[in-house]
Order: structure tokens, then C-alpha cells, then sequence
């Protein structure tokens, strides 16, 4: 049995972020349809299901590819707004700032008061308040 799904899948496409991301906005929605019961909901429940079942068996895997570049490349400033939340409250000794000249990312030790920086990439110095 397993190794004729191996088969079967083989040349295929399969899983990937786009599609895990369509799996949780999914259950997400099953959940909103369980309490509210709106049709056009349960609809978009089954598109999705539909889409994303034709994109993990598809055999045209440069073309799901570029789908799932574009997703990520779309999101990417989400991604890393959540990375950063969560490092910086993981972090509480360091701060992230930019360099004022080329927008470097630096880390900085926090309740220092206004020291010097000195840009590892540029050498641009300035101060900061941290
Ligand atoms: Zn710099």
C-alpha cells in the first residue's frame, strides 16, 4: 500500500508552505462555519480543499513551484515581523536596530543608556539611546 502511494506520488508535486498554510486557514474556517453556518464559507472550505489537493498531486512542479515563490515572497514581511517578536521577547538583554546608513541589522545591548555604534558592515558609527 505505502509503496504504491510512493508510486503514485512520484513526479508529483506534494506538500508544501503554500499548502500548509491552506491547511490552517482551513481549519480555521471549519471552525467559523461550525459556529455560524454560513454556506459561502462552507463553499470556500471545499474550493480550498479541491485547490490544494490539485496542487499536491499536480505534475507540473515548476508552475506550483513559482506558486509557492510568490506566497512566500508575499508574506515574507509577515514572517518576519512574527520572527522578530518572538526574538526580541526571547532576548531581553539585546535590542535589533538598524544602521542609519545602510540599514544593517544590529544588535545592541539594552539599558545602557546613549552609547556609540559602530556599524560591522559600513563602519558607519552613531549613537542610540538603548
Ligand atoms: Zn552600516
Amino acid at each position: 500500500m505505502k509503496e504504491k502511494f510512493m508510486k503514485f506520488m512520484q513526479g508529483r508535486y506534494g506538500a508544501d508552505q503554500l499548502n500548509m498554510f491552506l491547511s490552517y486557514l482551513n481549519l480555521i474556517l471549519i471552525v467559523v462555519t461550525v459556529f455560524t453556518r454560513l454556506q459561502w464559507i462552507y463553499s470556500l472550505v471545499l474550493a480550498l480543499i479541491i485547490f490544494q489537493n490539485f496542487r499536491m498531486f499536480s505534475r507540473n512542479i515548476s508552475k506550483r513551484y513559482e506558486e509557492n515563490q510568490k506566497f512566500l515572497k508575499l508574506t515574507a514581511p509577515i514572517r518576519r515581523f512574527f520572527t522578530r517578536t518572538k526574538r526580541n521577547a526571547k532576548d531581553k538583554d539585546y535590542k535589533y536596530i538598524k544602521c542609519e546608513k545602510c540599514k544593517q541589522e544590529l544588535r545592541v545591548p539594552t539599558k545602557k543608556g546613549k552609547i556609540k555604534v559602530t556599524c560591522k558592515k559600513c563602519k558607519h558609527s552613531f549613537q542610540v539611546r538603548t
